[in-house]
This record gives structure tokens, sequence and C-alpha cells, in this order.
């Protein structure tokens, strides 16, 4: 009878969705500063199509893309109304892509407040708020400030759960192009999903760590070329780990959601930053590879670049 009950109880958990199979892990996409400019391999009109097309075969309901008001040209209002179109969400990521630990509290938010006149009577528009560069501001002040002032907005953080380097091997891919060196497609895609595999193990093992579960975590990436490229390889490899796409605006319903970190060491996401308020060591909750000089250090190793 014990017995018994304990099952039920354990299959009331699990259909509640208060705990969560052991194998299984959730994520969501995230993809901030659209719409971007060219790239080195695409106009930022053909790389919103090629994104459409490759969530959409993936099977990705929803990303949420996080959006650079002052970015918005004809082009890039087109673009994102096929996001939305598509069955995508837009979040505000300010007018101005400033760092909030570099300008005053007050100036930061009047930028938001842009970014928030622009983004409301748009469709698909989502009340998730991105800070620039994960800088949530220099001091408690600032950053209390801020939290209060996005509050008053009607925003929620659109806090990141996993961390990338994406964005610098995007970097290196244009540097490489302008050189004129040789770029192996092949290896740039390995080396891509590699790198964002590693990050979601990376944070996911200081979630269970610290949580005691995985939770739904937020994916990084970028509106650029690479994510362009490579996005359908990425999520290939998730599925084949046995992880879950999840709609992002679905992932800010986890219990993390609610749990405000009181360390100034926010940079590195949500989980990193309560794992940090639990007690852990700053140093331990940056992988190795979220580095300048050891990504570009990886590439000569594994040959990505090469010269002609
Ligand atoms: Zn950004």
């Amino acid at each position: 009878m014990i017995f018994m009950s304990r099952i039920f109880v354990f299959l009331l958990l699990i259909l509640s969705g208060n705990i969560l199979p052991a194998q299984l892990r959730q994520i969501a996409i995230t993809i901030d500063d659209a719409p971007m400019g060219d790239g080195p391999y695409f106009s930022g009109e053909r790389r919103g199509q090629m994104l459409i097309e490759r969530l959409r075969q993936a099977g990705v309901e929803q990303a949420l893309f996080f959006v650079i008001t002052d970015k918005i040209d004809q082009e890039g209002q087109t673009r994102l109304n096929n996001y939305v179109a598509a069955g995508h969400k837009l979040g505000n990521h300010s007018h101005t892509h400033q760092s909030a630990n570099k300008i005053p509290w007050q100036d930061y938010l009047a930028d938001v407040a842009t970014a928030d006149s622009l983004l409301k009577p748009m469709k698909g528009s989502v009340p998730f708020y991105r800070y620039p560069y994960l800088h949530e501001g220099a001091d408690t002040l600032s950053r209390d400030s801020l939290r209060a002032g996005l509050t008053a907005m009607g925003y929620a953080n659109g806090y990141v759960t996993v961390d990338t380097y994406d964005w610098y091997i995007h970097a290196l891919t244009r540097e490489a192009k302008q050189a004129g060196q040789k770029i192996n497609t092949t290896k740039l895609r390995q080396w891509w999903v590699d790198h964002l595999w590693r990050s979601i193990q990376f944070y996911d093992s200081v979630a269970v760590a610290n949580l005691g579960r995985s939770p739904k975590h937020v994916l990084l990436l970028h509106e650029n070329d690479l994510t362009g490229l490579f996005i359908s390889d990425l999520i290939q490899k998730l599925l084949m780990e046995d992880w879950q796409i999840i709609p992002a605006t679905s992932a800010y319903s986890d219990a993390i959601a609610q749990e405000i970190p009181k360390t100034l060491f926010l940079g590195q996401g949500r989980v990193a930053a309560i794992a940090a308020d639990k007690g852990s060591a700053p140093k331990d909750l940056v992988p190795p590879w979220e580095d300048e000089a050891y990504l570009r250090a990886e590439a000569a190793r594994l040959g990505v670049f090469t010269e002609p």
C-alpha cells in the first residue's frame, strides 16, 4: 500500500511537471542582435530567409529573436515580420546596445524605453529584455535601479542559462575571409557545433550540481551567418543527444526565472549566477573555451582556416 502510494505520488509529480524524468533535457533557442547587417557570407535578408527555413525544417516552433531597434531599416523590419509570421517572437535588446556597466542607469532605461516604444506595436513582440553583453550594471545600485525600471515597464529578464562565444567564432571567420584564407566548412561546422554543445553540457552540469535538476535552458546565439549556416546541425546534435527544443517563452516558466540572483556575477547567465550565490567560485563557472585566445588557438590547431 505504501509502495503503491509512492508510485502514485511520483506519477502525480511527473504529470504536474514538478520533476523531470532523469534523461529529459530541454532547451530554447534565442538569437540576439536582430536584424544584423550583411555578413561575410550572406546579406541580412538572405540569412533571415535561411534561418526561417532551417528552423522550420528542424521542427523548432518558436525561437526568440532579441532586437536592437536602432538597427531596424526597411529590410530589417520585413525580416522581423517574416520571423513573426513563421511563429517566432521578438524581445527587447535595447535601442543602441550599450553596456549597463558603462552608462548611467537613467540613460540606460531611457534607451530601453525607446526600444519598447518601437517594439510594442509589432506583432509577435513579447515582454522579455535581454541585457546586451549580459551586463546588468556595475554596482548594486545601478543593477537594482535597472531591475526596478524594467519591471515598471512590464519586462521580465530574458536571461540565458547557456552563455556562448558563438559571436567570436563568427568574428574569426569574418577575419579569415577578409584575409583571403581558405575556410574548411566541414571543420568550421564541426567546431561551431562542438563549441555550443560543450557549453550546453557545461552549464547543465553546473545546474544539476546547484539546483539538483536540469532546468528549462535558454541558449544564447546571435543572428549571424554561422547561425544561418549551421543551426540545423546544432538542432540535429541536440535531438540526437535526447534534448528537446522548447519554445523560448515557455523556458521562462522555469522556477529559476523567479530566483533573482544577489551576486553581481551575472555575465555568464542565470545558472552560473545562482551557483555563485550558492558559493561557487566565479572562476569555476566560466568554461575555458569562453575565451578569445583559447578559440583562436583552437581554430589554428583544428586547421579551420588555412593559407590559400
Ligand atoms: Zn547583443
